[in-house]
């Protein structure tokens, strides 16, 4: 019934001709997956080359941050309606990265996730516990209230087409990630929650997808798990046939990579 969503975060790497090269060998390496979505998110720099390369594939856009507001003055920043000029077709906002490095809290991603969605931009919205709180057993807890906070505001009408990203922080660029049992405990953990706050009709929609360390030999095993609806990838994504062989869920072992 879900759509499996795989995206690929560049972060702050590749050059504009670098991302084209890469978006080329992408386009012929993922090739059209009918039963799954695919998505990258390239720098800002680099939105509209990528975008016109992949305008004749079945590959989305998307963008790795946004401002909460619209326009305005607000130096160095770029707003949702500017994005959705370039065809954006989705947002990653909340990421460990930006709130860590840019001290971005769950209110001011709150708020990006009203300007996505204002702008018709699908939010990937990051949430995942810290390694500390995972040992603490904190995990279910720091999600939930993570949760909460995000979605604070965000309409039944709405909230079928945002996507969350659960990644663990302790699991990302780190190699070790989530185990599909723990992955599976907290993807349905939200989706328990979501079916409280909206229903469950509303919650079977809603993909939950896992970000941390995924790579061609362990998306198999995590695509198993009847709550993880695909993946938020960030290094393995910048291999053409590494991230094609993820989403197909293709098993490849590191060696061939
Ligand atoms: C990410 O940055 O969202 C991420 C999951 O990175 P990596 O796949 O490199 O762990």
């Amino acid at each position: 019934m879900r759509k499996p969503l795989f995206v690929g975060n560049w972060k702050m790497n590749l050059t504009g001709p670098e991302a084209t090269e890469l978006t080329k060998k992408l386009t012929l390496a993922v090739g059209d997956l009918g039963n799954v979505e695919v998505a990258i998110a390239p720098a800002f720099t680099s939105l509209r080359p990528v975008s016109s390369i992949i305008s004749a594939s079945s590959m989305g856009l998307a963008a790795q941050n946004l401002h909460a507001e619209d326009k305005g003055a607000f130096t160095g920043e770029i707003s949702g309606a500017m994005l959705a000029e370039l065809r954006v077709k989705y947002v990653i906002v909340g990421h460990s990265e930006r709130r860590r490095a840019f001290n971005e809290t769950d209110v001011m991603v709150n708020l990006k996730i009203e300007a996505a969605l204002r702008n018709n931009i699908v939010p990937i919205v990051c949430l995942g516990e810290k390694g500390e709180e995972r040992l603490a057993r904190k995990t279910l807890t720091v999600v939930r209230k993570q949760l909460n906070a995000l979605l604070e505001g965000i309409p039944l009408e709405q909230s079928a087409k945002i996507v969350i990203a659960y990644e663990p922080v302790w699991a990302i660029g780190t190699g070790h990630n989530a185990t599909p049992d723990q992955a599976q405990e907290v993807h349905k953990y939200l989706r328990d929650r979501l079916t409280k706050r909206y229903s469950k009709e509303i919650a079977d929609q809603i993909r939950i997808i896992y970000g941390g360390s995924v790579r061609a030999d362990n998306i198999y095993d995590l695509m198993m798990e009847s709550d993880v609806d695909g993946a938020l990838v960030g290094s393995s994504s910048r291999d053409s046939e590494q991230f094609a062989a993820i989403c197909s869920y293709r098993h490849m072992n590191k060696a061939e990579a």
